[in-house]
């Protein structure tokens, strides 16, 4: 299979235009090159050719950033700014998002590889309704009042209460896999909160972040409220981590980074957020409709090419069911479009990186060597981007890499279950707890089957649905803490106590 190019001169003017500039940090309201004077390759995924340039930044970038932010936030203006001004700056910039849809959908493409009809119905909605979600929490962010009995003094009068207050200046690392809507997940809640930040996106997909930060600015942010600082994760991501006058770390990534996230936090204990890898179950019951599990299962892997932290790339299917689910999910992988992402016809766009096609083309060659069988894809379509063909193996063992691993592309591993008590086991063997779906026309069933799966988010005859309105985080190497639901604001405060004798 051919896959055609990414037509850059389909894409609109406002596109155009942004791409051609050499793109700097955005630190106290200003764009500012790196010190250092260096800059890296925005590269489109579609064809490996540099589409833009940005800032290679370092500590000495991180630093003034970080300075911008604390001044920021020290500042009356911003400290004493009332919940509902604060509440009407995020509506703005949501309208402001909404305003550029088009424009940031086709950024996410050109950047990430994901298809722009996607970028355009998913993200950038779900972006946008996170950023007016959390608009709501300024003017609810509500304490508590307490009447303490305190032993030790019996006859006074104490009166006390407790306040959630910002918890100061926040680092958000983010990934590439949905460059804008996790940038939403961390710096919504944390400017809802009063919070300042400093935002490192993604070597590989910096682009929407700079356009946000373009937004902020029109949509009135003090300068140094929100600031982007572009670079790798080793230099910009590591002095972010291990920053002394960062409060707080909010990093979604992989498991790996984000320990290295809580050594660098050590320093000054600052509080981290940490959303990580998965490698999620679905499972698919006896009396599942099959016309609803087939396509949600293919959905639940093949959905972002499989660059999804919650996708559903462990297939437990009852041996009854095994064959006709199966090869009905490898029929649609091999009936998907590989092409690039403006182009309006691709179900499944190239990964974001050489490094990502490499990656997944390495665990695929493994999964072979190791004796899984592969029915649909295993190869590559060929051309200059870095595509990889949707891909099921089955006859693979729990003790397989392509079983245990988070390959994060679009790549299913399937096995047969015999009973309830066999597919929790296999369900839940895996350092990974985020995501799980169970697909069952038994609602008593599933009522019992939830609570025993350990991961954050178990869906029910879906997969991957999302919402700003729900808690989202891992069990066990998937992370630390929750984004989205109404108690995300509070991890961006601290809790702060008075007490008063009268
Ligand atoms: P990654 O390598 O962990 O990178 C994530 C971010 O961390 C990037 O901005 C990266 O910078 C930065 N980084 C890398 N090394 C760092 C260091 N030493 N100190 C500080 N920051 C550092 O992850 P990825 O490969 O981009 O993304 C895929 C992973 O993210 C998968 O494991 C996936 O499951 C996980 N993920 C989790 C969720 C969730 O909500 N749980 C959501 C999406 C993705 P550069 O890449 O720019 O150099
Ligand atoms: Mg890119």
């Amino acid at each position: 299979m051919t896959v055609a190019m990414n037509d850059l001169s389909t894409v609109r003017p406002a596109t155009r235009d942004f791409l051609g500039n050499e793109h700097k940090n955005f630190i106290n309201g200003d764009w500012r090159p790196a010190i250092g004077g260096k800059t890296l390759a925005v590269i489109d995924p579609a064809t490996g050719e540099t589409v833009s340039r940005v800032a290679d930044s370092d500590a000495a970038d991180v630093n003034a950033a970080v300075g911008a932010a604390r001044r920021a936030f020290e500042q009356r203006q911003w400290q004493q700014m009332k919940p509902a001004a604060r509440e009407r700056l995020l509506h703005r910039l949501a309208d402001l998002m909404e305003a550029n849809i088009d424009v940031l959908a086709e950024l996410e493409s050109i950047d990430n590889g994901k298809s722009v009809a996607v970028a355009r119905a998913v993200d950038l909605p779900c972006a946008i309704d996170c950023l007016r979600f959390m608009a709501g929490m300024p003017s609810k962010l509500n304490g508590s009042t307490l009447k303490p009995s305190v032993p030790f003094l019996p006859d006074a009068e104490l009166f006390a209460y407790a306040n959630h207050v910002p918890v100061g200046v926040v680092g958000a690392i983010v990934p590439w896999n949905f460059p804008t809507l996790l940038l939403t997940w961390k710096i919504a809640p944390a400017l809802a909160a009063g919070c300042t930040v400093v935002l490192k996106p993604a070597e590989e997909t910096p682009l929407t972040a700079l356009f946000v930060a373009k937004l902020a600015t029109e949509a009135g942010f003090p300068p140094g409220v929100f600031n982007v600082v572009t670079g790798y994760g080793h230099t910009a991501g590591a002095a972010i981590s291990s920053h002394p006058g960062i409060d707080k770390v909010t990093f979604t990534g992989s498991t790996e980074v984000g320990r290295l996230i809580l050594q660098a936090a050590t320093g000054n204990l600052k509080k981290v957020t940490l959303e990580l890898g998965g490698k999620s179950p679905a499972i698919v019951m006896p009396d599942a409709d099959l016309d609803i599990a087939i396509p949600g299962a293919a959905s639940g892997i093949f959905f972002n090419h499989g660059q999804v932290c919650t996708a559903g790339s462990r297939l437990f299917v009852h041996k009854s069911r095994f064959d006709k689910v199966v090869e009905g999910i490898a029929d649609i992988a091999r009936n998907m479009k590989v092409g690039p992402g403006l182009h309006p016809d691709t179900d499944i766009g190239p990964l974001v990186s050489k490094v990502q096609q490499d990656r997944v083309c390495a665990y695929i060659a493994s999964g072979r060597e190791s004796g899984a069988e592969i029915i649909a894809g295993g190869d590559t379509p060929g051309g200059g981007g870095y595509f990889v063909n949707p891909t099921v193996f089955v006859n693979t063992r729990p003790d397989m890499k392509i079983v245990r691993e988070e390959i994060f592309g679009p790549v299913l591993v399937a096995s047969p279950y015999d009973d309830i008590e066999d597919v929790i086991a296999q369900a839940n063997d895996t350092p990974y707890g985020l995501g799980a779906s169970i697909w069952s026309r038994d609602v008593s069933m599933v009522h019992r089957l939830a609570p025993r799966i350990r991961a954050g988010t178990v869906w029910v005859n879906c997969h991957n649905v999302i919402d700003a309105a729900l808690p989202f985080g891992g069990f066990k190497e998937s992370g630390w803490g929750r984004e989205n639901g109404i108690d995300a604001v509070k991890a961006f405060t601290e809790t702060q106590t008075v007490v008063l004798s009268l």
